[in-house]
């Protein structure tokens, strides 16, 4: 295989959500609805922080799952939501998809799945259909939990199975055995689960082309749903960071590229179609709640620790740390820690980086929902991202990613930034500071003696 050019000097830390707050919240919400114009589909994230293990290469860990912080936890989650929903715009909200991740939502009990679905369904307006996305982990073998989930209205599950193989496994430190990866899967099919997202760690140090391919077949056997093929990061702080300190040895950036080539070929031609620039889905399989987010004047409702709103123009981020978060929601207090409202400008740009991280942008859905014309706004970024081959003009008014524009796709989203948002979100992923907060990263003067992490 021909190693793929590079068109950027370095490739620029993940991207996740934009925009991220710019400061401390002043504890309101917004006051009013925003009018039907810029009113966009409504989603929610809920984030459960809690995890039976902490994985080595993981730096989504914060907290080990002990019953008595768990019990309390479970406890303000529960007022957090009724505190969320009785938000104007929550109340004006029909929810399209739901996230439930973490951490990792198999530590709640089979009741707890119930209560949690049950209380969202309660307190929110769901809309018929509903995606309702799980994140589980492969070591939690419990067929009745994931029974409970299916009859709670749970419609699609996310693995973080990371590999099949015995020996990446060990590489990978996992936790969870190739053979409990299987069974998992053959479990959630047999309690009835039709769409399984399968999550897989690539380019690990000394990764050969036939190990690669080896593991995107095994996944692709179970013709589960979709496939998020994530090249490893080697995090800050985080165990695996020790180890490959200790081992060395990682691929070098053009392997790297390379290897994201390859596995992009090889799922398209197994049938996938790409959705994100690391995940793929079977027909009638897209993840919605990635879709939707893309969508102009999209409402994301964040509840729980260190969870991410956007609703009806503000931003924010809850408190990460569970006592601040739990103090917050006992005195009837939103536990917003980071929060501002967002100008019409950076929405723009919103719009633009979600659905460029979605592969396409459309002019004509940009000019109905904001009035002006893409060109206008971005015209200039875009010309010289078709000129250098990132992007690919079609006649009907869509621009979309090409090969080379996926693969640096990060790179590309950046172009598009605020020169705030840039740098608040720390451009270099050897960044320790800005890689150890992750999507939540905000920088400490913004937030003054505010503790952003439970481990801080
Ligand atoms: S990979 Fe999942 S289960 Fe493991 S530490 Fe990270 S969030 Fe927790």
């Amino acid at each position: 295989m021909m190693q793929p050019p590079t068109p950027f000097a370095e490739r620029v830390k993940p991207i996740g959500f934009y925009p991220l707050p710019t400061g401390p919240s002043d504890g309101s919400a917004a006051a009013e609805v925003a009018p039907p114009e810029r009113r966009g589909p409504s989603l929610l994230y809920l984030h459960i922080p809690f995890c039976k293990q902490r994985c080595a290469f993981c730096f989504f860990f914060d907290n080990l799952y002990r019953p008595p912080e768990w019990r309390t936890f479970f406890g303000a989650l529960l007022r957090d939501m009724e505190l969320t929903a009785s938000l104007p715009s929550a109340r004006a909200a029909v929810i399209e998809a739901i996230f439930i991740g973490g951490g990792s939502p198999n530590v709640l009990s089979e009741d707890e799945i119930g209560i949690l679905l049950q209380t969202l369904r309660t307190r929110f307006v769901l809309a018929p259909g509903c995606e309702v996305t799980l994140e589980w982990y492969p070591g939690d073998q419990s067929k009745g939990k994931l029974s409970a989930a299916l009859a709670a209205g749970v419609t699609r599950l996310s693995f973080g199975i990371q590999s099949f193989d015995a020996d990446r496994s060990r590489r990978l430190r996992l936790r969870h055995t190739p053979h409990q990866s299987r069974q998992i899967i053959e479990i959630a099919r047999a309690v009835g689960f039709t769409n399984i997202n399968i999550d897989l760690i690539t380019c690990l140090p000394g990764e050969t082309p036939g190990e690669l391919l080896a593991e995107l077949r095994a996944a692709d056997s179970f013709r589960a749903g979709s496939v998020s093929p994530n090249p490893l990061e080697v995090i800050p702080e985080t165990p695996l960071e020790a180890l490959s300190a200790r081992t060395g040895g990682a691929l070098s950036a053009i392997d790297r590229l390379t290897h994201i080539v390859l596995t992009r070929e090889t799922l398209l031609d197994l049938g996938y179609i790409q959705q994100r620039f690391h995940n793929y889905h079977l027909p009638g399989k897209q993840h919605r709640y990635n879709r939707l987010s893309a969508m102009p004047w999209m409402n994301l409702i964040g509840v729980g620790p260190g969870a991410y709103g956007l609703v009806d123009g503000q931003v924010y981020v809850n408190h990460k740390d569970l006592v601040e978060y739990r103090n917050a929601v006992d005195a009837g207090r939103w536990p917003r820690l980071l929060g501002n409202v967002v100008p019409t400008s950076e929405t723009k740009r919103s719009h633009v980086v979600t659905s460029l991280l979605e592969m396409t942008l459309s002019s004509d859905l940009y000019a109905a929902a904001f009035g002006t014309s893409l060109e206008d706004d971005f015209g200039e970024v875009i010309a010289s991202q078709c000129a250098r081959g990132l992007l690919d003009a079609t006649p009907d008014g869509l621009f979309r990613l090409t090969p080379l524009g996926s693969l640096w796709g990060d790179n590309v989203c950046l172009e598009y930034f605020s020169a705030a948002q840039a740098a608040l979100l720390g451009i270099r992923f050897a960044d320790g500071e800005s890689a150890r907060y992750g999507y939540h990263y905000a920088p400490a003067a913004a937030a003054p003696g505010a503790k952003l992490t439970s481990r801080g």
